[in-house]
């Protein structure tokens, strides 16, 4: 067998703008093999050989090559198992194969572009062909990895988008959208397995009043503090958005009406409990909290408004209360 050269035991990339374009060649004669060799090298292209088709199975699973071109007839493995073998790994299925054979039947050449090989050359063939069916193969193969790259990259920025749509930039909490899915998703767990499902809506008592005496910036930080003590107080298992404004809604999955109020009065506490905004500027924030359990029948929406009717009673009774939702 001949001695591997450098490159061979060297990773190679799939191509990229000015790496060097990759071809494995299989062929039994080694004349034919050295001869296709070096026409190829006078391309610049950086060639491989395997003397059968195992070995070219081998090579082209470590290699990743941008073309094989495959003999048909060659010992261990024909090129035909060969190309069979290559289309049925995924890790190999979208390198280009040419078949390369002294067999010019029709049959041989059906056979071979059903297995998926791009094309099929005759021997005794002309060079100029050879090349020119190269050129085609890795051309085809460039754009093929460019539209994939490219379609790659436009479904990672709609995920990005669709992220950011549903995901509130203040504080990073989900937004009004975003709980959507996760509310849809806890309402029909919760009536699947007859659990109960509660939600929160706590709102900032007098926010207003902070923004005219400490600034809108101040606000801003103390909506994010808000936001911290919310997701500090709640569990894992529970959701919490920016429902609007300094309004902030928790779903609570697995939680009826008696824990929804006291996970509240936590919230309440916590957030009554300490200081908000920086530097010189610092203030007490308190909330009112609604809180509401979802009825056996009542949609998410209808939970979410006694939820709001509850929160009006808790700013009516003076406010930094928690009032629970009538069933
Ligand atoms: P109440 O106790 O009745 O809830 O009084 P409030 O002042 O909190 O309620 P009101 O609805 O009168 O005012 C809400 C304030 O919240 C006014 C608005 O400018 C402020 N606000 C809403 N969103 C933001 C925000 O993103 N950043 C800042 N800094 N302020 C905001
Ligand atoms: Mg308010
Ligand atoms: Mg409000």
């Amino acid at each position: 067998m001949k001695p591997e050269t450098q490159t061979e035991t060297a990773a190679i990339e799939p191509h990229e703008a000015g790496l060097p374009v990759v071809i494995l060649v299989a062929d039994d004669e080694p004349v034919n093999l050295s001869l296709i060799k070096r026409r190829l090298e006078w391309e610049d292209y950086v060639i491989h050989t395997a003397q059968n088709g195992s070995e070219a199975v081998e090579k082209a699973r470590r290699l990743l090559p941008d073309l094989v071109i495959l003999d048909v007839m060659m010992p261990v493995l024909d090129g035909l198992q060969a190309c069979r073998l290559l289309k049925e790994d995924a890790a190999t299925r979208d390198i280009p194969v040419i078949f390369l054979s002294a067999l010019d039947d029709v049959d041989t050449k059906i056979s071979g572009l059903s297995l998926g090989a791009n094309d099929y050359i005759s021997k005794p063939f002309r060079v100029e062909e050879l090349l020119a069916r190269v050129a085609v193969a890795i051309r085809l193969k460039h754009e093929r990895d460019h539209l994939e790259r490219s379609a790659e990259e436009s479904r990672l920025r709609a995920e990005a988008a669709s992220e950011m749509s549903m995901t509130d930039a203040l504080t990073g909490l989900l937004n009004r959208y975003g709980l959507q899915r996760s509310l849809q998703r806890e309402v029909s767990e919760a009536r699947r397995y007859a659990r109960p499902l509660s939600c929160l809506l706590l709102d900032i008592d007098f926010f207003k009043s902070v923004n005219d005496t400490f600034g809108h910036a101040a606000g801003d930080t103390a909506l994010r503090q808000v936001a911290r003590v919310l997701t500090g107080s709640v569990r894992g298992s529970d959701v919490v958005c920016r429902h609007g404004g300094e309004e902030f809604l928790v779903l609570a999955p697995e939680t009826g009406l008696e824990g929804a109020v006291s996970l509240a009065e936590k919230i309440r506490l916590a957030s009554a409990s300490r200081l908000y905004g920086d530097g010189e500027c610092v203030f007490t924030i308190t909330l009112s909290v609604g809180a509401a359990q979802l009825g056996e029948h009542e949609s998410a929406h209808d939970m979410i408004a006694r939820a709001d009717d509850a929160l009006y009673h808790a700013k009516e009774a003076g406010r930094n209360r928690v009032e629970a939702a009538k069933q």
